[in-house]
């Protein structure tokens, strides 16, 4: 596989060189310097997932990988279904949190590190990550127990929920979690400390497992594939995906799976109030805000890290933005959406919700559509709890850990103690 640094089209990279450096040079994204359609989509459609997943990716990665060793890799990866729940006569919700984590990151975070794995020589390899919550269990749990690569995450004491805690801080083996005495940006900061510090990352073959990699959102093409393939053939014909979006990730990997040929007749954009690409969508200007908090607090991002890729992809593939639906929902909006859709049956979060009601109030006679339910409700179990009244139990991932003690280490926010610690789970 080739790909480019869109910001700088002359580095051109390997599958193997984009998984392992992230991003390029000036921070640009990378992106596939092909995009062929798969040959014959019916077939495809007919396999169960791991089979056709790993066609796909094998498709994108060609021989960088052997389809066996992939057909391995996706097995390990995806390890759980993603199905279908009907919602009405012309709506679905693809459920995407049945992972460890229960969230829709677990896809690509699994792959990520089924890759690194594949790729990894005799070399140490150390995973550093900081994170707000979500993102450090999917990191925690898809690296849990690999061989010959540590991973260490940083967040912010007091600050995550106790559940969110519990969920990768009780893991032990080769996940060193780090409560910081201090923010987010503190962890950060950390973390940026660690790369720029070039001995200490040689020695400990730092690498970030960021939410950029190109390797999470190939995994994410996959389960667009699987919705359409849990649909009758008629319902095919004029789907529409709304999508909750916030770096927009999961939305760049839809638009791959239909400039591979799954056939998508539009897209919806969701987003809570950070909505710079609405604006942007509605009017051409790119005018990010001061981001807002939000029930929807995973989408709680005003300069989304994907966008480049996706504007890349409209003019490779000479398509114009406008071909793009979008929606915009407030707190109160997103409660009362929250409310119905459980009115009609359906027990869903924020994010999923939001998605949601872009669909129904957008869906034209003709057209069936799907929306992505990117966590389980328990995951964002207060907020649902409060919005409608009713106690949310926790699934079994969450459950079987609640009473694990925590294994977190206690640093204050400066270098120093942590470059010791990484040195101390890596030697
Ligand atoms: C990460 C996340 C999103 C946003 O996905 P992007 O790919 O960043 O647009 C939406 N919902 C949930 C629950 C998430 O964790």
């Amino acid at each position: 596989m080739k790909l480019y640094n869109i910001k700088c089209p002359d580095q051109q990279v390997s599958f193997e060189q984009a998984l392992k450096i992230g991003l390029g040079r000036e921070q640009g994204l990378f992106f596939p310097a092909e995009l062929i359609p798969l040959d014959d989509i019916d077939a495809l459609l007919e396999q169960d997932f791991v089979t056709r997943s790993s066609a796909i990716l094998h498709h994108f990665i060609g021989d960088e990988i052997t389809l066996d060793d992939l057909t391995k890799m996706v097995q390990r990866a995806f390890c759980f279904p993603a199905p279908l729940h009907k919602v009405s006569g012309q709506i679905d919700a693809l459920e995407l949190f049945h992972g460890p984590t229960l969230a829709f990151k677990d896809f690509g975070g699994r792959f990520m590190a089924q890759c690194l794995k594949h790729f990894a020589s005799d070399k140490p390899v150390t995973i550093l990550t900081a994170t707000s919550g979500d993102t450090g269990a999917a990191v925690a749990h898809a690296f849990y127990g690999i061989e010959n690569i540590k991973v260490v995450v940083l967040y912010p004491d007091g600050k995550i929920s106790p559940l969110q805690e519990k969920l990768f801080c009780t893991l032990g083996d080769n996940i060193t979690t780090v409560a910081i005495k201090s923010d987010f940006d503190a962890c950060q900061t950390l973390v940026k400390q660690a790369f720029d510090d070039a001995p200490l990352r040689e020695q400990i073959g730092l690498n970030s497992a960021n939410s950029i990699n190109i390797s999470r959102l190939l995994a994410q093409v996959c389960y667009y594939f699987e919705a359409v393939a849990q649909l009758p053939k008629a319902k095919r014909q004029q789907l529409v995906f709304s999508v909750p979006s916030g770096n927009f990730g999961d939305l760049t990997a839809g638009l791959l799976a239909q400039a591979l040929g799954l056939p998508v007749k539009r897209f919806i954009a969701a987003t809570n109030v950070n909505d710079t690409v609405p604006r942007y969508l509605a009017d051409g200007n790119w005018q990010p805000k001061p981001t807002q908090a939000t029930l929807s607090n995973a989408m709680d991002v005003s300069q989304p890290n994907n966008w480049p890729r996706i504007e890349e992809l409209f003019r490779v593939q000479s398509r114009s933005l406008s071909e793009l639906s979008y929606g915009v929902m407030d707190d109160r909006q997103t409660r009362q959406a929250v409310q119905d859709l459980y009115q009609q049956g359906y027990l869903s979060e924020p994010h999923g919700a939001i998605a949601w009601r872009q669909l129904e109030t957008q869906l034209e006679a003709d057209e069936h559509g799907v929306f992505l339910c990117t966590a389980h409700p328990a995951k964002f179990q207060s907020a649902v709890e409060d919005i409608l009244s009713i106690s949310v139990p926790l699934p079994a991932p969450l459950a079987e850990r609640i009473d694990l003690p925590l294994l977190s280490n206690y640093l204050s926010a400066d270098f120093a103690p942590l470059k010791a610690l990484l040195l101390k789970v890596t030697g």
